[in-house]
This record gives C-alpha cells, structure tokens and sequence, in this order.
C-alpha cells in the first residue's frame, strides 16, 4: 500500500494501482491527487528558506577610494560624479564614465577586482540569441543572470552587473545543479544581452525550447502551476530557491522541464504561516 504524503490527506492506495499510474509521484513522496500535490507545492513556497549568498566579500571599499587607488580616475572628478549622481542617478562608476573621468574598462576591472569575480571588457551579443543554458529570458530578467556558454562540465559563464547578485547565483546553482561562474559587464552590455538572450530559440524545434516559465505573483497560482506541471510526468522533482523577492521552484521529469518564479506573494493567507522574510538582509 502506498499512502498519499500530504500531510491533511494520508490516503492509502494499493501498489497495484499506483503502478497502474494512479496519482503522481513527486521527488520519491507519492500523493493520491493533484489537489494533494497542490498542498505540498504551497507548504514549500511558504516554508522555502533563503538561499545563502555564497561565500562572503571582504568588506568593499567605495569605488571612488579603489579607482584612486589604482589612479584611474583623481579625488576632484569623484567629488563631481558624486554630485552629478543626485541628478543623474547613475551609478558612480558610469556616472564616471559618461563624464570622461574614467574608462569604463578600468572601473569594470576595479568592481570584478572587489568582487573577486572575473570581468568581460566586451561581449559577444550574437552569442546569447541561441540562448545558451536553456533558460527563459524571463528568467534571465528575474536572476540579474545571462548565461553567455554552454553547461561545460557542469560549469556555465553568467554576465551579470555589478553589484554581483550572489543570491541569484546561488539560486541558478540549487537550481540547476550547475555552478555558474559569474563575469561583470558594463550596464549598457549587459542591456544588450537581455534583449538578444533567447532570440533565435526556435520553441518549435524538438528539443530546443527553453525550459516553460510562468511568472506569477499568486501563491496560490504558483502552487496550482507546480502542480499540474509535477502531475503531467510520472516521476517529476521539485526543486525551490527563494531569494527576495522570488522563489523560483523548478518542475523536472520525462524530459520536462517547467520553473514557476513566485514574484512576493501577496496571498499567502492569515491561516498560513507567513514567509520568513527576516533572514533576507543583503551582504
Ligand atoms: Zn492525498
């Protein structure tokens, strides 16, 4: 006898038909229906714990101290940029760059340096239209992540602006099992590759379509979402990440792959234990 794993329900069911394909098997657990699968899916959104944010940054020193250091830009055209900013509301650095103080190389080399990250002077925008890593660029919008190669041995190149967004990285690698490795660009590059990211996908090609993605700010939608996604296969997983203000929880199983991204649920109910929300300052 099998017994439904959601915890109100507890129904039992003979092996007999479960092997028959009766119900849904999610991550090992069986469960009777896609009510009860829906039940599990909302307990996880609401339970779902922040992602760390990866090994810590000594703590950073300011921009304009760093590219004085370095003397790439002097004391007189910081003191400038700062006050241009309050207008401008450009970060420091391409605040520096738009007024000629700086070369944007040497402040991208600068933030990389800081972050203990690598950094790209340039980018190969074409690259990104074959979406490489096969995410949604409404993914790729949500993670401040834009995968620039293919999985390598489990390893894939991510651009990203500074700040890096260690949480999102975190997130991408529970994910997907693989572990990204994080370059700085510019702002304006990395502009272009959100627009190009995903471009030239075919969704219509076998085999080519990128994972299905459905944003949502419903908590009750995303559960509904994971749950008809885990009951189309037989033997799906269900993996989630949350980092504020998503959680994003992937769908895997048969060859399926569906993320449902929870944008800061609104209605997680007053019965319901609302999300720790504690545990989220940032670095
Ligand atoms: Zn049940």
């Amino acid at each position: 006898m099998a017994r439904c794993a959601a915890e109100a329900c507890g129904r039992w069911c003979p092996e007999l038909l479960v092997r028959r394909g009766v119900g849904t098997s999610v991550d090992g657990f069986w469960f009777c229906s896609k009510a009860c699968v829906e039940h599990m899916a909302r307990r996880r959104l609401i339970e779902a714990r922040p992602v760390a944010a990866g090994i810590p940054t000594v703590p950073p020193m300011r921009l304009g101290a760093l590219l004085r250091h370095h003397g790439l830009c002097g004391a007189e055209a910081i003191e400038q940029a700062l006050q241009a900013q309050r207008g401008s509301q450009l970060k420091l650095g391409e605040q520096l760059c738009a007024m000629g103080a700086a070369e944007r190389q040497g402040v991208l080399r600068v933030l990389a340096a800081q972050a203990g990250v690598g950094y790209l002077a340039s980018v190969d925008v074409a690259g990104v239209r074959e979406g490489p890593g096969g995410l949604s660029p409404h993914a790729v919008r949500a993670l401040g992540l834009v995968p620039i190669s293919g999985v390598e041995e489990g390893r894939i190149r991510v651009a990203c602006p500074a700040p890096v967004p260690r949480r999102a990285l975190s997130a991408l690698r529970r994910l997907t099992g693989w572990v990204p490795e994080p370059y700085l660009v510019s702002d304006d590059d990395w502009h272009a590759l959100v627009r190009n990211y995903g471009a030239d996908v075919d969704e219509d090609a076998p085999g080519r379509s990128p994972a299905e993605f459905v944003q949502t700010a419903s908590l009750s939608d995303a559960a509904a979402r994971i749950a008809a996604a885990a009951t189309r296969g037989r033997d799906t997983t269900v993996t989630e990440a949350r980092w504020e203000p998503y959680t994003w929880v992937r769908v895997q199983g048969g060859g399926m792959v569906e993320d449902v991204l929870l944008a800061r649920a609104t209605d997680t109910g007053s019965n319901e234990e609302v999300p720790c929300q504690a545990a989220t300052t940032s670095h």
